[in-house]
């Protein structure tokens, strides 16, 4: 008999009940270390004080009352995003997905508006993942993901990660853009270095065609800056973000310059729930976390100090540890082992990671993680790490 729910989930037999800071306790009252976020996504740790009390407030005067009115929280959420970035205007929605569909309509409508609607095919990359609607499937390009579900939308060239011949050899009286994450996720934590991004900029601009941004894992302080994308001193044309704006609330944007977005007038797209009171109250009250002084150098202080003692780890247990990979506090760990044993071997020892492509394993910790929760978390991955490497030995 099917499962009550739709069993499209790989899911842990574990259920968590409550969750502070950077970890979250089961009914039985064990507690887990949370390295994973929710994928990136409890951006602030799990009950942030700050977070609960602008959700409560807001919750207490009125929950949603739809697009066709105006929206006090959603502009001012859209005013702080554009304060920040070189975004001109936002568009919000519920999820990451959305945010892509928004970026990708609005690539297309661009060039539509301005004479030249056969631009419509955006260029993607290898080991990409930007979503599991229709289209964000197909800008994704994995097999696994598109199979049984009928034609590919049509409209999405993918070439090899890193490769620029095949990227320039791509772009073709048709194409209406690229679109890449500055840093991989799902596709295993490949950041894109600096010299690419901007090598992508330059690409875009010679040839009047958009560059896209998916910062919707990598993004809203995981690097260390609020955008990834700025560490390489360039910016997009539009961006999509979601997962750490709504801290775990579901809530996503479409952020784009004035020139983007030249098409996307009234009636073009739209969304219910996206940008509701609730939701832009609480993106609201991350940004308050997030922006507060000194909160992104602590991150990057942090992710520092995470990344020295995951080097050490990998060379004591070569054995297990194939590479040490990502930016921020956004890292992965290749392994040596099947990346689902070492999640299981973590598990053990109560820390929760998130399995990733190329047999990685991404460690996201919420952005207020401390030093402390560091050396605990190092050292049940140590503990991880000497399982491993005594079973890999009897084996
Ligand atoms: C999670 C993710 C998405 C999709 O977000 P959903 O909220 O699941 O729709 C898109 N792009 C990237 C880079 C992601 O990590």
């Amino acid at each position: 008999m099917i499962a009550a729910v739709l069993p499209t989930y790989n899911r842990s037999k574990l259920n968590f009940e409550r969750g502070e800071g950077v970890r979250v306790f089961t009914p039985e009252g064990d507690a887990y270390l949370d390295f994973g976020a929710g994928v990136a996504v409890t951006s602030c740790g799990h009950s942030h004080p700050h977070l609960v009390a602008a959700l409560t407030e807001q919750a207490q005067k009125i929950w949603h009352t739809s697009n066709i009115y105006q929206m006090p929280g959603q502009e001012k959420l859209a005013f702080r995003l554009i304060e920040k970035t070189f975004a001109d205007t936002v568009f919000f929605t519920n999820s990451g997905a959305e945010a892509l569909e928004c970026s990708i309509k609005m690539a297309r409508k661009y060039h539509a508006v301005i004479g030249q609607p056969e631009r419509f095919r955006i260029i993607t990359f290898e080991g990409a993942f930007h979503g599991r609607t229709l289209a964000t499937i197909a800008a994704g390009g994995q097999a696994k993901y598109l199979e049984g579900f009928g034609p590919k939308v049509e409209g999405f060239d993918q070439v090899p990660f890193g490769d620029h011949d095949a990227l320039k050899a791509a772009i073709g009286p048709e194409t209406a853009g690229i679109l890449i994450e500055p840093i991989q996720g799902e596709g295993g934590v490949r950041p894109v270095p600096p010299q690419c991004l901007r090598g992508l900029r330059e690409l875009c601009d010679a040839n009047g065609i958009l560059l896209l941004l998916d910062e919707v894992q990598c993004g809203i302080g995981r690097t260390g800056k609020l955008f990834a994308h700025e560490w390489a001193g360039i910016t997009p044309d539009i961006m999509a973000i979601a997962k750490g704006i709504g801290g775990g609330f579901p809530l996503g944007a479409c952020l784009a310059t004035e020139n983007a977005a030249q098409g996307m007038t009234a009636g073009t797209h739209g969304s219910t729930f996206g940008g509701n009171p609730l939701a832009t109250a609480v993106g609201n009250a991350v940004l308050d976390v997030v922006l507060a002084d000194g909160f992104l150098d602590n991150v990057l202080q942090r992710s520092l100090n995470l990344k020295q003692k995951l080097a050490q780890l990998k060379d004591s247990y070569p054995a297990v540890i194939e590479d040490i990979r990502g930016q921020g506090l956004m890292m992965g760990i290749k392994c040596r082992v099947p990346n689902t044993e070492f999640q299981t071997a973590a598990l053990d020892h109560k820390l929760l990671t998130i399995a990733a492509g190329d047999n990685v394993v991404r460690l996201l910790p919420p952005l207020v993680v401390t030093d402390s929760d560091i050396a605990e978390a190092v050292s049940k991955l140590e503990m991880t790490c000497r399982a491993l490497q005594a079973q890999k030995a009897v084996a």
